[in-house]
């Protein structure tokens, strides 16, 4: 069977290291980001080098006619998809929730939460058996901040993740009988470009001594778990959460 994976947000970070890995797995790949056409594009130069057949695609996940055209042109220029990593995400500045505009809860719900469940539905119409698809896996991108809750900082971004944890359940469940397998990962502190978002680029390497393996964790030890939950390692695997947290 040919693989055709989607990773959302696959311009830097967790999403890049995966579409290296997919691309020495043989798949082919659709690289989806939002704004930075340089760093997708060098993604693209990147899993090329490594013989993959790739497109970037420039779609906001929150967006649904936007996540329809993503998948047409997927259709088109690498055919039907089998694997979804629902890895873009957003956060906010630290902050308390008496401080949260209602702009800002709905601009992160939208596109932590809404956007994995509408590439997840655009990914099943394609994947599902009962649509006449091959079968497939999803991957959703989570955090260990679903089990922390993250108080005083992000308590919008930790339940927006326990809220994908719960599809990933859910998900998992109604569509076993299709052939597609739904799981999560759930990284730690990584070191990447997402923590300049909330407002402090140097969060990982300051928190440091509070993970318990005395590190922060590299992009590409949760893209190694996502690929295994891909694969058809994982055959039995659904409804399934690998934590990356360095033990936190
Ligand atoms: P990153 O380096 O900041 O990359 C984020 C990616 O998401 C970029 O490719 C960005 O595109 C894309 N993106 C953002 N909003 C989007 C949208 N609305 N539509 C399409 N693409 C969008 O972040 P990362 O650290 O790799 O994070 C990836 C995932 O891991 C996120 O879901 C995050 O919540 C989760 N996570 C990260 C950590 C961590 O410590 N880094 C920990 C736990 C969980 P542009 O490049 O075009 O902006």
């Amino acid at each position: 069977m040919d693989n055709v994976i989607v990773i959302t947000g696959a311009s830097r970070g967790i999403g890049a290291a995966t579409a290296r890995l997919a691309a020495c797995a043989g798949y082919r790949i659709c690289i989806n980001y939002l704004n930075d056409d340089e760093a997708a594009q060098k993604v693209l130069a990147e899993v090329r080098e490594l013989g993959a057949d790739a497109i970037t695609v420039k779609a906001d996940v929150s967006v649904e006619d936007e996540i329809i055209q993503l998948f047409q042109r997927v259709d088109v220029e690498l055919g039907p998809v089998t694997a979804l990593v629902n890895n873009a995400g957003t956060i906010g500045h630290k902050s308390q929730l008496e401080h949260m505009s209602e702009f800002r809860l709905l601009k992160l719900m939208k596109t932590n939460v809404v956007g994995p469940m509408l590439c997840a539905k655009h990914a099943l119409q394609r994947m599902s058996q009962c649509h006449g698809g091959k079968g497939g896996s999803i991957v959703n991108v989570s955090s260990v901040a679903a089990r922390l809750g993250s108080p005083n900082e992000y308590v919008d971004y930790a339940a927006s993740k326990g809220a994908l944890d719960t599809f990933t359940l859910g998900l998992a469940k109604e569509v076993a009988a299709d052939g597609v397998r739904v799981n999560a990962v759930r990284p730690g502190y990584i070191f990447t470009d997402f923590h300049a978002l909330s407002g402090d680029a140097e969060r990982v390497s300051k928190l440091e001594p509070s993970i318990p393996m005395g590190r922060g964790g590299q992009a590409e030890e949760v893209a190694e778990a996502i690929m295994w939950l891909l694969s058809d390692k994982a055959s039995y695997s659904t409804g399934s959460f690998i934590d990356l947290g360095g033990g936190r």
